[in-house]
């Protein structure tokens, strides 16, 4: 099995470069990078080693000839045409190359006590990072000052960088479930939309907070207590043996009884660990059944056009007995 994605390649190996790949073999696995990580991997890697001087892929078919293999997984995910056709052209012709999916991330899905304990690490950073930020909002501040001053308290915290690019959206904007921040400027009466996540130690953290310039009305209040008791009801769901659609359907069950079913345009959650989005996704189709120590988040929105959107998020680890939640900040609707 040739692996390719980067992220399984650091789950089995601990390299934290940004170019390698492995070859498992029965009873042996072959880590190949560049010089440019020759050290670093001789430090972080403890199986054997290859340094390929030309390109990677090509120092992969060199050995797949020399080991005489008959298959070749690849991951079709992580693999470019391009690349594939450079990796088949090296390739002996009687060694053929076959696509396999999902091997690695389906055990990545499970998480050890070590890596809940990282999770757990970056959920707390993150909100360190969101309290820190929450205090320097003022009226007149841009979305993207805001979103820079997150990234710059999750740094300061330890973290390497966000886990995906920090949204925040402010007034009708936060209808748009993965708003890019603009040079918008935060007036009263507004609502804020706030999702980051931080990776620290090569884990990842995900939140969703929502803020008030000012006092809401009637209508803020209500999507607000709908979709706090959709996401509580999802997590109150999570417990090993549930699948993961039967979670989805809880919070989608409970937003219709405010009629608001349909405003909700994404699935309820998703794993995380080494990257932001891994498996299970917590959506209509996954018939996964949770086991403990899954770690996902459960995200329930509502999205009303010209008004704006409410989201909220958390980080919980799927416990023997049913969940936790490792986001340690407040639900309540933030008023600033
Ligand atoms: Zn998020
Ligand atoms: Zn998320």
């Amino acid at each position: 099995m040739l692996l390719t994605s980067l992220a399984n390649v650091r789950y089995l190996t601990g390299f934290t470069g940004s170019n390698a790949v492995m070859l498992v073999l029965p009873g042996e696995a072959i880590f190949f990078t560049d010089p440019r990580y020759a050290i670093q991997s001789g430090r972080e890697v403890t199986c054997r080693r290859r340094v390929a001087k030309g390109p990677i892929l090509a120092a992969v078919a060199a050995m797949a000839a020399a080991q005489r293999l008959r298959r070749v997984g690849f991951e079709p995910a992580h693999l470019s045409y391009e690349a594939y056709d450079k990796l088949r052209s090296n390739m002996p012709l009687n060694t053929s190359l076959e696509p396999v999916s999902g091997w690695l991330e389906a055990l990545r899905m499970l998480k050890s006590e070590t890596e809940i304990a990282l999770i757990r690490r970056s959920v707390a950073a993150n909100s360190k990072a969101f309290e820190r930020a929450a205090r320097r909002i003022r009226p007149g501040m841009r979305e993207s000052e805001l979103a820079a001053e997150i990234d710059h308290q999750m740094r300061r915290l330890g973290a390497e960088k966000p886990s995906f690019e920090t949204i925040v959206a402010a007034g009708e904007r936060s209808a748009l479930p993965h708003a890019r921040p603009t040079g918008a400027v935060l007036k009263p009466r507004q609502l804020l939309l706030i999702d980051m996540g931080a990776f620290l130690d090569g884990y990842a953290s995900d939140m969703t907070r929502m803020l008030f310039l000012g006092v809401p009305g009637p209508q803020v209040k209500r999507l607000y207590r709908a979709v706090r008791e959709a996401q509580l009801a999802a997590i109150d769901a999570v417990r090993p043996g549930v699948t993961a659609a039967q979670v989805d359907r809880r919070a989608r069950q409970v937003l219709k009884t405010y009629k608001l079913e349909r405003t909700f345009v994404h699935s309820t959650g998703h794993g995380l660990g080494l990257e932001i989005h891994e498996l299970p996704r917590i959506g209509k189709k996954d018939q996964t059944p949770l086991a403990a120590g899954m770690a996902i988040t459960i995200e329930p929105g509502v999205y009303l056009e010209g008004v704006g959107g409410i989201r909220i998020e958390d980080t919980v680890v799927v416990t023997s007995t049913g969940c936790e939640v490792l986001t340690p900040t407040s639900k309540e609707l933030r008023l600033l």
